[in-house]
C-alpha cells in the first residue's frame, strides 16, 4: 500500500514516515499542496490542512475531483473544522492533531478495508461475522434475523463494526456519532452499547476499560 503525506512540519512528517514505514506502508512525503497535487497515484492520501502554499481544502477538492483516492485529513486542534464540510470536499475521514499513532494506523485500514480494489467505495454493505449491516437501506441482520434499531444505534454500530476489532474511544464515538463538540456527559454511549448488546448479542461489544469500545465476532 502506497501512501502519500502531505505535511510541512518535518517534526510531524519525519516520525511519521518512519512508523508508517515499520508498519508496512510505502510512504512518500510532500511538503506542499502542489507537490502534493502533482505526486504520482497512490492508495491513499494524509492531508495536512495548515500547507504552506495552498489552502488544504482545496487540495482536497483537487485531489478529490482528479481521482477517487482516499483521503484522511489531519486538521489541527482549534481549527473551524467542519465535518460535514469535510465530507463534502470528498475526505473520507479526519484526524485532529495531536493524534495517536495507533489511532491513525487503525483509521488508515479502516479507510482502506472500506475501498474496493478497483478503487470505487464499496459502502453498501457491511459484513462483520453474524452482522450483517445494508448501509443504504439501514437493514441490520444478526444470525439471520433483522433487528431493528433506532437510529443512533444504528450509527454506533456502523462505526463500531467498520472498524471490529480496533478499539475506539469514546471520545471519538461521541463526536463521530453524537456531536463533534460533545463535551458532556458519555452515559448516553454506553445506555446505547447496552441497547445493542441486548438486540445482538451480549459479546459482540467488549467493552476495553477505560478507553472504549471494540465490536468483535467471528464468523
Ligand atoms: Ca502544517
Amino acid at each position: 500500500m502506497r501512501l502519500l503525506l502531505v505535511e510541512d512540519d518535518p517534526t510531524i512528517s519525519e516520525p511519521l514516515v518512519d512508523g508508517l514505514r515499520r508498519e508496512g506502508f510505502e510512504v512518500e512525503l510532500a511538503t506542499t499542496g502542489a507537490a502534493a497535487l502533482s505526486a504520482d497515484p497512490v492508495d491513499l492520501v494524509l492531508l495536512d490542512l495548515g500547507l504552506p502554499d495552498l489552502e488544504g481544502r482545496v487540495v482536497c477538492q483537487e485531489l478529490r475531483a482528479a481521482s477517487s483516492v482516499p483521503i484522511i485529513v489531519v486538521t489541527a486542534r482549534g481549527d473551524e473544522i467542519d465535518r460535514v464540510v469535510l465530507l463534502e470536499l470528498g475526505a473520507d475521514d479526519y484526524v485532529v492533531k495531536p493524534f495517536g499513532f495507533r489511532e491513525l494506523v487503525a483509521r488508515i485500514r479502516a479507510v482502506l478495508r472500506r475501498v474496493s480494489p478497483n478503487g470505487e467505495p464499496t459502502r453498501d454493505r457491511l459484513d462483520v461475522g453474524r452482522l450483517t449491516i445494508d448501509l443504504r437501506s439501514r437493514a441490520v441482520s444478526f444470525d439471520g434475523h433483522p433487528v431493528a434499531l433506532t437510529p443512533k444505534e444504528f450509527d454506533l454500530l456502523v462505526r463500531l463494526a467498520s472498524d471490529a476489532g480496533a478499539v475506539t474511544t469514546r471520545e471519538q464515538l461521541m463526536r463521530e456519532v453524537w456531536d463533534e463538540n460533545w463535551w458532556g456527559s458519555t452515559k448516553t454511549l454506553d445506555v446505547h452499547v447496552a441497547s445493542l448488546r441486548r438486540k445482538l448479542s451480549p459479546d459482540v461489544i467488549e467493552t476495553v476499560r477505560s478507553v472504549g469500545y471494540r465490536y468483535v465476532d467471528s464468523p
